[in-house]
């Protein structure tokens, strides 16, 4: 469907959990990582809702978190999701901990597409910026992807002008050799980011300009990347840019968080709970009120996305207007 703004909106991405087993420290405050996972949204309440959004146009879900890989379940999450009608692309967004034990599982009940968030190739800073060992484990579990075909895996690094600047080029080297898509990410300052945004952030066009080797390739169409590649190499490189070019005039998504309120724009306060209506549909299921409550779901969520912000205001106040964090809206 369109919004107010004739954008048209067909993408959902739905936060499962807030809990995560990394404690990045642009992202999750210290102390509050959590690894025993609670999910507020049973697997009912999350179908009904992905087939109202269905309903009105949306085609393409992202799981994310927190960690959606530490979710009980999210097998099944996502074999029912792939049986809703319309539904026609799921991917996930993950920190690539749990991926090599669960990428096979997850191609069987079709996920199509992954991104994995590794902000560095170099195990100490791993542990400096997750707070957690593994490193290895991501880069098995993104080998493993590979191998099975889920590619182009998208590799996501937040650019940190203090931490990680000096491997812009061992990460840009990477897609000379693998058809992997990294996509450097500007740092936003929202959550446990404002505090190291001073310091850190660096604008994409700063980094570009230090790397002459990368060639335009232009923009894609409800991309937020800004595309380049190297020559003969093999995968891609993108710029998101929420603060140097932002990207609202073009954005196709609105956001569910683990707690079931609809974000119709990240970085706004607005935040709308449609979890009790997707819990009446549940209730009527098998029901004649069913259509009812289906229907009403619907409708709240016709209400939200129409009247989707028209843009944010990051650069202009300096920081999000959200009230939640990145781990608890995902990314
Ligand atoms: N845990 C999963 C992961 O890390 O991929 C999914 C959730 S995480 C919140 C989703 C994405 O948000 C990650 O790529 C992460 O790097 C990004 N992110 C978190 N905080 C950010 C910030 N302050 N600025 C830019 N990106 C951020
Ligand atoms: Fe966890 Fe992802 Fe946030 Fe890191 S970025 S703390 S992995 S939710």
């Amino acid at each position: 469907m369109e919004d107010i703004q004739g954008r048209k909106i067909d993408y959902l991405r739905i936060s499962l959990t807030d809990k995560c087993n990394l404690n990045c420290e642009y992202c999750m405050p210290k102390g509050i990582c959590n690894e025993k996972v609670t999910m507020k949204m049973e697997l009912e309440e999350i179908n009904e809702i992905i087939k109202a959004f269905a309903d009105l146009g949306i085609n393409k879900i992202r799981f994310t978190g927190g960690e959606p890989l530490i979710v009980e379940g999210i097998e099944e999450i996502i074999r029912s999701t792939s049986k809703i009608k319309g539904i026609e692309d799921i991917s996930i967004t993950t920190n690539g901990i749990n991926l090599a034990e669960k990428i096979e599982a997850l191609k069987e009940v079709g996920i199509t597409r992954i991104n994995v968030s590794m902000d560095t190739l170099q195990e100490d800073k791993y542990e400096q910026i997750t707070g957690k060992t593994g490193l290895s484990k991501v880069k098995n579990g993104i080998i493993k992807a590979m191998n099975l075909g889920v590619t182009p895996v998208k590799l996501n690094v937040v650019m940190m002008k203090e931490i990680n600047m000096s491997e812009m080029s061992d990460f840009i080297n990477l897609t000379r050799s693998y058809d992997v898509d990294v996509r450097f990410i500007e740092l936003m300052p929202i959550g446990a980011g404002i505090k190291l945004f001073k310091d850190n952030f660096i604008s994409a066009n700063d980094v570009i300009k230090e790397h002459p080797e990368l060639i335009r390739l232009g923009h894609q169409k409800a991309s937020t990347a800004e595309l380049f590649k190297v020559k003969d190499g093999k995968g891609r490189i993108g710029f998101i840019t929420p603060l140097s070019c932002k990207f609202c005039n073009e954005c196709n998504r609105v956001r569910l968080t683990s707690e079931g309120k609809i974000k119709p724009c990240l970085h706004s306060e607005e935040e709308y709970d449609i979890l009790e209506y997707a819990r009446q549909a549940v209730k009527a299921q098998g029901r004649e009120e069913y259509f009812n409550s289906h229907q009403i779901l619907k409708l709240k969520i016709e209400k939200i996305i129409y009247n989707k912000p028209a843009e944010h205001t990051l650069v202009e106040d300096g920081r999000s207007k959200s009230h939640r964090a990145m781990f608890q809206i995902g990314g």
